[in-house]
């Protein structure tokens, strides 16, 4: 017999809907997949001169709990850069993947029973985390504003239950990219109503001309104190599988984030350690300029295919490497016409008619979406969007 936790929470929706492509492609079909949170590169050069040489010098040992101090300082002035005020080693813990930052913030910060806002839809292991931490979710709708909260809508939801807010900005699965001036609505929300904000920015690097990305705690430096700083190079530097990423906030929540971690997985991995050592010493940023132009180039194809959309906007993709279909208005039409669907229905028509792996907002909360990864091969994407607006275009 399991425990009752299992219970509170399933498999990640997005792996879910990789598996599902995956099957499809064994029984012999073509499958262009489009599912993954990941952009398809080799490592940079950087990173893996950085491991190999730790491998040949025999690394081997653990490290620190919260990682190698050099890293750590390096990672202090890299946030101090790019949010223009100082930080120190202290402040900063690395982490196996932002994941795992998250996994630590949510379990420092939520007692059973309270309340964290989370902008929908949402990445789907936001509310899983929290409900694993005793936590409940509440779910403030996005789609009436361009995917962007309301401070309104947010002040509506909270409840003297209400400990926290995620803000996930350039946002998976939206692409929303906040403004400036909903960061510093929303800061001042958290101070008033005396809020812990966890402040996502995993997809800092892919925030598209003219929007920008903007770190909260630059906006409102007042709201330091209770915001946490999630990261990783998963996305930047095209490194998913090394699991390395960085949680950085006040030296409190460090600490106890250091006697959580102590328990669960120690350091993170050792090579992936000195292999972002390396690469931040080296301080060459080509290998994820060229990422940027990478993504910037499939944007740009992807948005060109996908404009001829007609039931379906074209996405405002402002960050991030996804394009979110709204298929709202298609829905009105097949209900119009007694043929209901949801998002799951046309993701699954997407695979086996067009051969095309997508994931369904569902896993995102929200039945109406579909997300299309454009973090592969510029052929492939090309050849995906096509058969993609083909098939769309036939529903309406
Ligand atoms: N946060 C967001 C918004 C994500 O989309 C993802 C991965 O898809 C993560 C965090 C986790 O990243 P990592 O691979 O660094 O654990």
């Amino acid at each position: 017999m399991l425990a009752q936790r299992t219970v509170l929470f399933k498999s990640s929706g997005t792996a879910a809907a990789s598996t599902a492509a995956k099957a499809v492609a064994a029984s012999g079909k073509e499958i262009i997949d489009l599912t993954a949170g990941e952009i398809w590169s080799q490592t940079a050069s950087s990173v893996r001169e950085g491991a190999i040489t730790a491998i040949d010098r025999n690394v081997n040992r653990y490290t620190d709990t919260l990682g190698l101090m050099e890293l750590r300082r390096a990672l202090a002035r890299k946030i101090s850069a790019e949010t223009a005020q100082p930080w120190s080693a202290d402040e900063i813990a690395v982490t196996s993947g932002a994941k795992q930052a998250l996994f630590n913030a949510a379990m420092v910060l939520v007692n059973p029973g309270d309340e964290v806002l989370i902008p929908a839809p949402y990445w789907t292991t936001f509310p899983a985390q929290i409900i694993i931490a005793g936590g409940t979710p509440v779910f403030i709708e996005t789609r009436h504003n361009n995917y962007v909260p309301t401070v309104s809508d947010l002040a509506a939801a909270v409840t003297a239950k209400t400990k926290a807010i995620v803000i996930n900005t350039p946002n998976n699965p939206t692409g929303a990219v906040y403004a400036r001036d909903t960061l510093s609505d929303m800061a001042q929300l958290a101070i008033d109503r005396g809020l812990w904000i966890i402040f996502d920015e995993c997809y800092a690097a892919f925030a598209h001309a003219p929007h920008s990305h903007h770190p909260i705690v630059t906006v409102a430096p007042h709201a330091r104190d209770r915001t946490l700083i999630v990261n990783s190079f998963s996305k930047s530097l095209a490194l998913t599988g090394w699991r390395i990423g960085y949680l950085a906030g006040p030296k409190t929540v460090i600490s106890a984030v250091k006697a959580l971690q102590s328990h669960t997985t120690s350091n993170p991995n050792v090579i992936a350690q000195h292999a972002l050592l390396h690469h931040l010493e080296l301080g060459d940023a080509t290998f994820q300029l060229q990422l940027q132009r990478r993504v910037a180039d499939a944007r740009t194809l992807g948005l060109s295919i996908l404009s001829a959309l007609t039931p379906v906007p074209t996405p405002a993709a402002q960050g991030g490497f996804y394009f979110y279909l709204d298929l709202t208005e298609l829905q009105r039409r097949a209900n119009y016409n007694s043929q209901e669907f949801n998002a799951d229905d046309v993701v699954n028509a997407l695979l086996m008619e067009a051969g095309v792996a997508a994931v369904s907002g569902t896993a995102f909360g929200d039945s109406a979406g579909v997300r299309l990864s454009y973090g592969v091969d510029l052929d492939l994407l090309d050849k995906a969007l096509r058969r993609v607006t083909a098939i769309l275009n036939t529903w309406q």
